[in-house]
């Protein structure tokens, strides 16, 4: 295997081996960047010289579990000095004067970060194709879209350029991106990891996770950045788990749901058999499956379509050209200003979702839009309360159908029904992992979602562990 394949621990062992130097592991990943960017075109910003001086400093780190290891970060979370362009025009050359609290916690850990992921204009999309820079393709097709908002980190994994990354999910960006790209994604039960300097999009919604080449690495990721942090309100208080105790092969006993009304929807069939497939198999290996019936998710998807655009109108209002980012120099007074400003610097789907998010929290609309999906929520949330008092996990496919054709959906309506299966999780607040379970007819990797209650990430884990050396797929790499 080459360098750039390797997983995070596979990595850790060599350079505990003394079989790999941080310098060389660096220089593998930096190759290989510069050797296949030009096709994948993952990053936005490609941070060397920051790297470098990483590598340097990797004897004062050396004890810390990233120590040496090259991460890519999307570009939402906040960098010190560094741009932090959000996919937008809004934000492009913004450089924060702080950090993330995910980006402390990669830097205490040791990683070595290689630069920040494109994406979707502030993580409102589901293929990356609503940056305002350029698309992303997906390493296993470069005709196809790599999936979104997190399609830049996603890729980045796939295509070796970088161990693992950071993604944010509001409803499916880290999910949906690693099922498309054969990785694996995992969004945190809400609270779990700090949002501290994650550019909102729906507040109430967004999580920040990891995207990784396997599940093992996903625990390891996930013991970097989750733990309270007193900067964030929502952030939940407890003590830090460990979650490489759950890296156990057993599902013996687990009890698993299998949503009928999913299940029943109209979808690639080539997915749906290859998630049932995946399904047999642990039950082969000692897992209780039996169908539940769940509310139907075409409602969770309506409610985020209105909840998620309310969030993002007020949390965008702050894009007034006045204190930082774009303003438009084509304005005689202050009020047109914050017209051209927002004119210029927001892409249609940004500009879609704010007035559809405006509009259904106007007077008048209040009650029959955001208070009806409010309610939804409710619904929603208490139906997968009721599931899991006696299910352990309930699995789903990650998304309906596999990498999307770039170009191919114009309908943002169309684009919208690729989250339907991702949606109702952040909707729910719970946690779930996208992991590869197969391939489609022209080798695009199809992914499978296993989805717990709220701080059972443990279980998840388990759970994608076992059915990860069942399939015995992890090591099939994109070829570029
Ligand atoms: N695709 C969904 C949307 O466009 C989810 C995006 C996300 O999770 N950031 O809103």
């Amino acid at each position: 295997m080459n360098i750039y394949d390797l997983t995070i621990h596979e990595l850790k062992d060599k350079l505990a081996e003394g079989e790999l130097t941080p310098a060389e592991i660096k220089d593998a990943f930096s190759n290989r960047i510069n050797e296949v960017e030009d096709k994948v075109k993952s990053y936005i910003t490609i941070t060397e010289e920051l790297a470098d001086e990483k590598v340097k400093d990797y004897e004062n780190n050396k004890d810390e579990i990233l120590a040496g290891i090259p991460i890519a970060v999307k570009d939402n979370m906040s960098t010190d000095g560094i741009e932090t362009s959000c996919g937008s025009k809004m934000l492009e050359n913004y450089k924060p004067p702080y950090n993330a609290a995910v980006i402390e916690c990669l830097n205490k850990a040791g990683a070595v970060i290689m630069g920040k992921t494109n994406m979707d204009e502030f993580a409102m999309g589901s293929s990356t194709e609503n940056s305002a820079f350029f698309n992303t393709h997906n390493p296993w097709n470069l005709k196809h879209a790599p999936g979104g908002s997190s399609g830049g980190s996603a890729a980045a994994v796939a295509a070796g350029e970088c161990a693992a990354a950071l993604g944010s999910d509001t409803g499916g960006s880290i999910r949906q991106p690693a099922s498309y790209c054969g990785v694996v994604g995992l969004k945190p039960t809400y609270g779990m990891v700090s949002r501290y300097g994650l550019v909102a999009f729906a507040s109430s919604l967004d999580q920040i996770g990891p995207i990784t080449k396997d599940v093992e690495d996903s625990a390891i990721m996930m013991n970097v950045i989750a733990g309270h942090d007193e900067k964030d309100s929502t952030s939940v208080k407890g003590k830090k788990e460990d979650f490489s105790k759950y890296l156990k092969n057993d599902v013996s006993g687990m009890k698993i749901g299998i949503p009928k009304e999913y299940f029943e929807l109209d979808f690639n069939e080539e997915v749906k058999q290859s998630v049932l497939a995946a399904v047999d198999k642990l039950k082969e290996a000692g897992a209780e499956v039996e169908t539940v019936h769940m509310t139907d998710a075409a409602y969770a998807l309506a409610a985020y379509y209105v909840i998620a655009p309310a969030e993002a109108s007020s949390n965008l209002a702050r894009y007034d050209g006045v204190r930082y980012g774009l303003r438009s120099e084509e304005a005689d007074d202050i009020s047109t200003m914050f017209t051209n400003t927002r004119h210029q610097g927001f892409g249609d789907e940004v500009k879609r979702r704010i007035m559809i998010g405006t509009y259904a929290l106007s007077s008048g609309y209040y009650d029959a839009y955001y208070l009806k999906a409010q309610k939804v929520r409710t619904l929603i949330k208490d139906d997968f309360d009721r599931i899991f008092n006696d299910f352990d996990l309930v699995i789903t496919p990650t998304a309906p159908n596999t990498a999307i054709e770039l170009g191919s959906k114009s309908d943002p309506l169309e684009m919208y029904y690729t989250d339907i299966f991702t949606v109702p999780i952040n909707i729910a607040g719970v946690p779930a992992i996208s992991i590869p379970c197969g391939f489609d007819s022209n080798n695009l990797p199809i992914g499978l979602q296993m989805i717990g209650p709220h701080f059972e990430e443990g279980k998840i884990i388990q759970a994608a562990y076992t059915l990860e050396k069942l399939l015995n797929i992890k090591d099939k790499r994109a070829e570029l």
